[in-house]
């Protein structure tokens, strides 16, 4: 089922997974959704094949033969802004890779639906083509700056590397003005989907940001969700 108004003619994907069966089945599931797709099967020959072809996003298994999904992701993101959503084998997974600052902007656990990875394929090109909102702080040289325009992040004139998803979260956060939003919520306003089976990536990143910029920059709302903190 296409999602109507969202282009996928002429968008390239990379593929990268070593099991035959899993592969096959998303590079078909994707080609008939009207979209480009390369298929790698190990480490050295993703990191070639995003290099030579530069596709518009990747979707990435962890697991690979030669090195793995996290050192893919860490020479591709080296060179390039890509947008990469990440294959698991677990939740723990998933938790490990957020905690290291991967530059992962989704992460699904296997097993999943082509038809869910599908959709987050789309959530994710819509959200990384999304227009700058206005900018948080006023002055760049004290407390937090967070300016969507150039996507940076500073702390008293320090600029603070965040992922794309880790930016997101922020922006969005900050423009709910201290407002609580839900977890639902922010997987909707920051993921681009609706069912709520992504919670613990969403606490996952809240950690992960709360390490590069400080733990009163996001609240916890015990029982609802997060807030923009005191920071702000
Ligand atoms: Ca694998």
């Amino acid at each position: 089922m296409a999602a109507h108004g969202t282009p996928s003619a002429g968008t390239h994907i990379l593929v990268v997974e070593d099991e035959q069966t899993i592969a096959d089945a998303i590079a078909t599931r994707l080609r008939s959704e009207g979209f480009n797709v390369s298929v790698a099967s190990d480490g050295p020959s993703a990191v070639a094949t995003d290099e030579a072809e530069r596709p518009d996003l990747l979707i990435l298994d962890l697991n690979l033969p030669g090195f793995d999904g996290l050192e893919v992701c860490r020479q591709v993101q080296a060179k390039r802004q890509v947008p990469v959503i990440m294959l698991t084998a677990r939740d723990d997974e998933t938790d490990m890779l957020v905690g290291l600052g991967v530059g992962a902007d989704d992460y699904m656990t296997k097993p999943f639906s082509p038809r869910e990875l599908v959709a987050r394929v789309r959530a994710l090109l819509r959200r990384s083509a999304s227009t700058p909102a206005p900018v948080i702080g006023g002055d760049p040289s004290a407390g937090l700056h967070v300016d969507p325009s150039t996507r940076r992040v500073s702390v008293d004139g320090a600029e603070v590397h965040l992922t794309p998803t880790e930016f997101d979260l922020v922006r969005v956060l900050g423009e709910a003005g201290g407002a609580v939003l839900s977890r639902d919520q922010l997987l909707a306003m920051v993921w681009g989907y609706r069912d709520g089976s992504g919670a613990r990536t969403v606490d996952s990143h809240v950690r992960s940001v709360r390490r590069k910029l400080g733990d009163d920059v996001v609240r916890t709302v015990h029982g609802v969700g997060y807030a923009f903190g005191e920071r702000g």
